[in-house]
C-alpha cells in the first residue's frame, strides 16, 4: 500500500506547482543577490583626521603660551632659555603681545615641535550593513538548496 503510493507518478498540478515555486525561488534568489550588492561595502577605509608631531628645523621654535595655550611666535629662532625667550620679537617690555592675556614671557615656553592636522587610515565596519550582507546570504543560499531540490524533482517527472 505505501509502497503503491510512494510510486504514484506526480501529478501534473504538482509539476506546475513545482515550476511556479522554482520561479518564486528565483526571484527571491535575486532579491537577495541585490541586498548583498548594496551591503558589500560593509568595510570601508577612511581617512580620519589626527594630530601629527611634526619636528621642526634647526634653529626653529614655537613660541607657546603655558596660560592662554596659545601659539605665540612661530617660527621662533630664539630657544628656550630666559634670555632667549625675553628677547623674542612678539615680547614688549617682558610682556607677550600676542597673548590674549599679554602673559609675561616666563609663562611662555619654546618646543622643537609643531602639530600638524594629518590623515590616517582606519577600516569601519558597518555592522548593519554586514548584518545585511551575511542574512541575505544565508537566504540565498538556503533558497538555492530549495530550487535545485525542486528542479531535480521535476527532471525525475520527465
Ligand atoms: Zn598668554
Ligand atoms: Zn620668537
Ligand atoms: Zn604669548
Amino acid at each position: 500500500m505505501s509502497t503503491a503510493f510512494k510510486m504514484s507518478p506526480l501529478t501534473t498540478g504538482s509539476v506546475v506547482q513545482k515550476r511556479e515555486e522554482s520561479g518564486r525561488l528565483q526571484a527571491k534568489i535575486a532579491q537577495y543577490e541585490r541586498q548583498m550588492e548594496e551591503n558589500k561595502h560593509f568595510t570601508v577605509v577612511m581617512g580620519e583626521p589626527c594630530t601629527i608631531q611634526v619636528e621642526l628645523d634647526p634653529g626653529q621654535y614655537v613660541l607657546h603660551c603655558l596660560i592662554c595655550n596659545t601659539k605665540c611666535h612661530f617660527p621662533c629662532e630664539h630657544g628656550d632659555t630666559s634670555d632667549a625667550k625675553r628677547n623674542c620679537p612678539v615680547m614688549y617690555n617682558g610682556y607677550c603681545c600676542v597673548c590674549p592675556e599679554t602673559c609675561h614671557w616666563a609663562k611662555h615656553y619654546s618646543s622643537r615641535y609643531c602639530m600638524e592636522t594629518g590623515t590616517k587610515k582606519v577600516t569601519r565596519t558597518r555592522e548593519d550593513m554586514k548584518k545585511a550582507y551575511f542574512g541575505a546570504l544565508q537566504e540565498k543560499l538556503t533558497a538555492e538548496e530549495s530550487l535545485n531540490r525542486l528542479q531535480k524533482e521535476v527532471e525525475n517527472t520527465h
